[in-house]
């Protein structure tokens, strides 16, 4: 299966398997297969967690000794069997939806699958990696498309002052589970992308993650120009021009590298903006295949398979290039698809101006059918930022939805979690629709959860020490303070977290708002607290790394000794620890800017509990029987006295509820209250904020849907596309000669009978819709309703009476109707904007 070796030697009959099992790293998060890795090799298990590299490390002694080991034969053909029940088992998708023929690709920037392929950031990347393990796990046939970076993001060291310093180790693929892309004759494929003078090679590899196959595209070709081999050294490292070649070769060269491969690809989703020039570059492919003669009719014809998942809450997060940048790579396109630049570039611009920028994310919305936000706040605040694209809709009628993100749950529980859960719910319980689950795990007793948060707990801390010691050893701390690393933190103390990006938003100092209240609280003689905290600022980002000095400053107090600690490089591996071992989780980012957030979802299904600003999944998740909350589900932008009074709250409620709520203990040593809220926590909030929910939600909602909207189209070489074409330059030809004549409203006893005239011009009436609409109110919902057609006008081209009849105790004035393109198989308003109001 793996086609190329690089240094392992000939694996015996007798471990015949282990390659597949280093190789899949949907594989490596399975508790049983770290158990397994930690057996062969405890130190390389500790230092890399990369199973493919102590499968290359492996000397002909150690292959022999593990061959006749009786105990670990065991655990090795236990977790064969496991993974070959695990193809064989019917998924979901196949269950339900068994003629589906096709593929999903999903296209991101980054993707966290774990610390042994350190290729994502934060959020994003992880999203994304959960996704991937989520759709294996269903049985979706989704195939993902990345970059390879060659350092990745940086890894972060907290130095004596404090400060944090950057590194960038290199990746080597060598050494990675990540193998080149071959085709049938063993041939390494290869991908060329037109840039301006010359052509950029990229080098395809892939990732196994169980049923899902990954592909990664890397520009460190030997015989590309030197400066192009670095494109994709550095996650959001570079200019804005590398930012837009990045861009142009997950986009572009991903799209072709389908193709190559002869993936059929209904649906192209795209994880955030970055990737919208695969809409572009699945056009072109569509218009020559089909020999079209118009770039747009492609473009009709494929939108329909396009989805984009926005992620950011703020309009400063799109990605925007200047006309001239973009058009210096894009001249070449335009004039293959035979269009004017200025058309092209429009479609990432509000106002078609020679000087604004190009957006991706305004280029993502108009090339998809549909645009998700990542939870239903998020999708709120997405429809207030796209709002320019749809001048004079409601900020409601915008279309954007939303789909919240999840957790994929099986890599981030610990095995006692595991265990815990398939105790109570049964085996292979995240692989399974997850609806019946929050029932069975109520069953779960206070004495059996309480053991289970204990072991939880101290797990994290003896990993918190060893990284303690380890870190005083190379700072050259004297024998005395590493050895007192061993007594770090107390098993028995309530243990608080807080980690994450050191953005601004993220607001990473809160907590220190008062100091000297925050001292008392954490070293209180009856109710003590030890607090977690680690995150890094992006290298750029001044005011962020002040903020870390901020907190290292604030660890270093003697009086705080052993009892909060800063630990340095958060990435996939801490966050284990951490979201497995934490009892209080604390989120505090300045609303509405935490678009969902994930890390408080991976803290529930191990009994962690939430305290949290009411904000992203939170907003949509919290309710008091399982959690604490702060803020007021308002927005207070940057306001210093607003940060104040969260400041408080979160102090109050530390103080008030949360620290008496923890200690206050039966006589059989149980906190009764604590223990409630975990079980109503884990049971109601680990089945939704799955990821395996996340992804049959996106099926269900999108893919399913889009699917047939997107056959529909290419039918009879894309009849239809060419008829939506039309459709919409009539549109776009008369809409300004379209226009109203008389309005009538009749009162009669609470009811209004409404109409008015409407003259069409040379617009078929099927091809609008008249409706009569009243923006919400305090207390009442909004009503938009379509008025019925009804005599033409004597006289006129095109000209109607238009009536409805409304049950309301609103009066007339609030209602007024309005014309818009209508068509049954077009998504709108995204692909017809336009809106006419009669007043
Ligand atoms: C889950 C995770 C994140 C995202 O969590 P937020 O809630 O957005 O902070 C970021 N980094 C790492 C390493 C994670 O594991």
């Amino acid at each position: 299966m793996i086609s190329t070796r690089y240094l392992f030697p000939e694996i015996p009959e007798e471990l015949k398997g282990l390659e597949d099992l280093a190789s899949d790293m949907l594989w490596h998060t399975v508790s049983g297969s770290r158990r397994l890795w930690r057996k062969i090799d405890p130190l390389l298990w500790e230092s890399t967690s990369n199973p493919w590299f102590i499968l290359e490390r492996l000397s002909k002694e150690k292959i022999k000794a593990l061959s006749q080991d009786p105990e670990f034969q065991s655990l090795f053909k236990c977790q064969l069997e496991e993974r070959k029940r695990y193809f064989e088992q019917k998924t979901w998708f196949e269950e339900n939806f068994p003629y589906f023929k096709g593929h999903i690709a999903y296209f991101s920037m980054e993707f966290g699958l774990g610390e042994e392929l350190p290729i994502y950031s934060g959020g994003l990347g992880i999203l994304a990696g959960d996704y991937l393990k989520a759709a294996s796990d269903l049985g979706l046939p989704v195939v993902g498309i990345g970059l390879l970076y060659q350092q990745g993001y940086f890894r972060q060291l907290i130095d004596s002052n404090g400060e944090q310093v950057e590194f960038y180790p290199y990746n080597d693929p060598a050494l990675l589970p990540v193998f080149p892309l071959r085709d049938d004759s063993g041939e390494w494929i290869s991908i060329e992308v037109p840039l301006p003078g010359r052509s950029l090679v990229l080098r395809p590899w892939y990732v196994i993650v169980g049923r899902v196959s990954l592909y990664l595209l890397d520009s460190n070709d030997p015989a590309n120009m030197p400066s192009d081999r670095t494109i994709t050294s550095t996650l959001y490292g570079g200019d804005n021009e590398m930012r837009l070649l990045q861009e142009i070769v997950l986009g572009i060269g991903g799209w072709k590298l389908l193709s190559k491969l002869g993936i059929e690809c209904n649906i192209c989703h795209l994880n955030e903006g970055h990737a919208a020039f695969a809409i572009l570059e699945r056009a072109k492919d569509y218009m020559q295949q089909m020999a079209l003669p118009s770039f747009w009719t492609a473009l009709w014809a494929t939108r329909s398979g396009n989805l984009f998942t926005t992620h950011t809450p703020v309009e400063a997060g799109f990605d925007r290039f200047a006309p001239s940048l973009f058009l210096k790579y894009f001249f070449d396109f335009c004039q293959d698809v035979k269009i004017a630049p200025e058309e092209l570039l429009a479609l990432g611009q509000l106002n078609k101006s020679k000087e604004e920028p190009f957006n991706m994310a305004y280029l993502a919305l108009r090339g998809s059918a549909a645009t998700n936000g990542v939870s239903k706040l998020h999708e709120k605040v997405s429809q207030t930022i796209f709002r320019g694209l749809f001048p004079r809709w409601p900020t409601w009628q915008i279309p954007i939805g939303s789909v919240t993100n999840g957790v994929h749950v099986a890599t981030w529980h610990s095995q006692e979690t595991d265990e815990l859960w398939t105790s109570i719910c049964g085996k292979d319980l995240w692989r399974q629709p997850t609806e019946k689950l929050e029932e069975k795990f109520r069953s779960a007793s206070d004495c059996t959860l309480w053991e289970w948060r204990k072991k939880n707990r101290l797990n994290l801390i003896l990993a918190l020490r060893k990284r303690s010691r380890c870190h005083c050893a190379m700072l050259g701390k004297h024998p005395d303070i590493m050895s007192q690393c061993s007594c770090l933190f107390d098993p028995n103390v309530l243990t608080i977290g807080f980690a994450r990006r050191f953005a601004s938003y993220k607001r990473p100092t809160l907590l220190l708002h008062d100091k000297e209240r925050l001292v008392k609280i954490i070293t209180d003689p009856h109710k003590p607290v030890q607090l977690v905290v680690a995150g890094k600022a992006h290298p750029q980002d001044q005011v962020g790394k002040a903020m870390i000095r901020e907190w290292t400053a604030f660890v270093a107090r003697k009086e705080l000794h052993n009892r909060v600690v800063f630990v340095e490089d958060y990435d996939m591996r801490l966050a284990l620890d951490l979201v497995q071992g934490i009892d209080l989780w604390i989120n505090n980012p300045r609303r509405p800017w935490e678009a969902s957030g994930t890390s408080g979802m991976k803290v529930v299904v191990n009994g962690g509990l939430n305290l949290s600003e009411l904000d992203g999944w939170w907003a949509e998740a919290y309710s008091a029987e399982l959690g604490w909350a702060i803020g007021d589900g308002k927005e207070h932008g940057e306001d210093p006295a607003w940060d104040a009074f969260e400041a408080d709250q979160l102090y109050s409620l530390l103080e008030k509820e949360i620290i008496p709520a923890f200690y206050d203990r039966d006589e059989r040593g149980i906190p009764q209250k604590w223990v409630n809220k975990i079980r109503e926590s884990a049971a109601r909030l680990t089945p939704f904020f799955s990821a395996n929910r996340m992804v049959r939600e996106y099926t269900n909602a999108y893919y399913i849907p889009l699917c047939y909207a997107a056959e529909k189209r290419r039918a009879k070489s894309g009849e239809l596309a060419r008829e939506l074409e039309k459709w919409k330059k009539t549109i776009a030809t008369h809409w300004n000669s379209i226009h109203f004549g008389n309005f009538h409203a009749v009162q009669d006893q609470g009811q209004i009978h409404f109409s008015i005239q409407v003259y069409l011009d040379e617009i078929p009436p099927d091809w609008v819709v008249v409706e009569l609409y009243a923006d919400p109110k305090e207390q009442t919902a909004p009503f938009c309703n379509i008025m019925e057609k009804g005599e033409a006008l004597v006289g006129a081209l095109n000209g109607f009476t238009y009536r409805l009849t409304v049950n309301t105790q609103r009066p007339p004035e609030d209602f007024t109707p309005r014309i818009r393109p209508y068509h049954p198989d077009a998504f709108l308003p995204t692909e017809a904007p336009e809106i006419l109001w009669y007043k």
